[in-house]
């Protein structure tokens, strides 16, 4: 079985950057992932990329299978994930092409699988601060030494899909001061939170969400645009996000559910 470090969630525009990397195919408790796995070397560290839509696009953001893909990643011995992904605007001063480094989300998912703990084993995690502080703080640093403009903070309001949000739906999420809106985070972040993986949620602004500012409401064309347009600032900051992150990690996400569980199968905690 091979082995990685970090984990990164990422598309059509990353699979360029792997000659030589080794194919995998994990199968999991929870089904098969969203794809195979490439894993290789990126300025020096082990690291697997998925494509969390496959490779060909096939999967909408409600139908991806998050417990298998996380699980997948845990199994390679990955500790980190950097999870990016595009998203709408829902503040004027975060404008496309922006990046927001999320630090806490709102779920308006329904009905997604969100948990490993379906019982007969029972925790019931932390999430008061899903992100992971030291990735988020990488994120930033890396991304603004690449001369990208990072928001260091951000709520992302997760929706369920496929469709837009209606003009009063976006409005209603502007005016909770909410920062962004997306499809995937969300359970993204709690599944790796729940296998003590660090997580950090990195947000390509590709539109105004539906009529934030006086452009056009955001279309799937206008986001496959903007986002083809920024994938090599994303590939830049990933590249050197990867070189940043210590070996060790000094944040207490490996600890996660410690104290977190309540079932009668696991001993008690000292
Ligand atoms: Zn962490």
């Amino acid at each position: 079985m091979p082995s990685a470090e970090i984990g990164i969630f990422g598309g059509s525009g990353f699979y360029s950057l792997m000659p030589g990397f080794e194919e995998v195919e994990i199968q999991t408790p929870y089904g098969a992932p969203s794809d195979t796995l490439a894993i290789g070397e990126v300025n020096g560290r082990r690291v697997a990329f998925m494509a969390r839509h496959n490779r060909a696009h096939t999967i909408p953001p409600h139908k991806i299978n998050y417990r298998a893909n996380l699980w997948a990643f845990k199994s390679l011995g990955i500790t980190r994930v950097l999870a990016p992904c595009a998203a709408g605007s829902l503040k004027p001063y975060v404008q496309p092409g922006h990046f927001v480094v999320c630090d806490q989300f709102i779920d308006r998912t329904r009905g997604r699988e969100d948990t490993f703990f379906d019982g007969p084993d029972v925790a019931h995690v932390s999430t008061a601060d899903p992100y992971c502080p030291e990735l988020r703080a990488l994120a930033v640093k890396s991304g603004t030494a690449a001369g990208l403009t990072m928001h260091p903070t951000g709520t992302m309001v997760v929706i369920e899909g496929p469709r837009f949000s209606t003009r009063a739906e976006s409005a209603f999420h502007s005016s909770q001061g909410w920062t962004a809106v997306s499809m995937t985070q969300y359970p993204e972040v709690v599944l790796a939170r729940e296998l003590e993986m660090c997580f950090a949620g990195i947000a390509l602004i590709t539109d105004y969400d539906s009529g934030i500012e006086e452009a056009a409401p955001v279309s799937a064309a206008e986001v496959i645009r903007v986002f083809g347009e920024s994938n090599d600032k994303l590939r830049r900051l990933l590249i050197s996000l990867v070189a940043e992150i210590p070996a060790e990690r000094s944040c207490s996400c490996g600890t996660a559910l410690t104290g977190a569980r309540l079932s009668y199968t696991t001993e008690p905690e000292e």
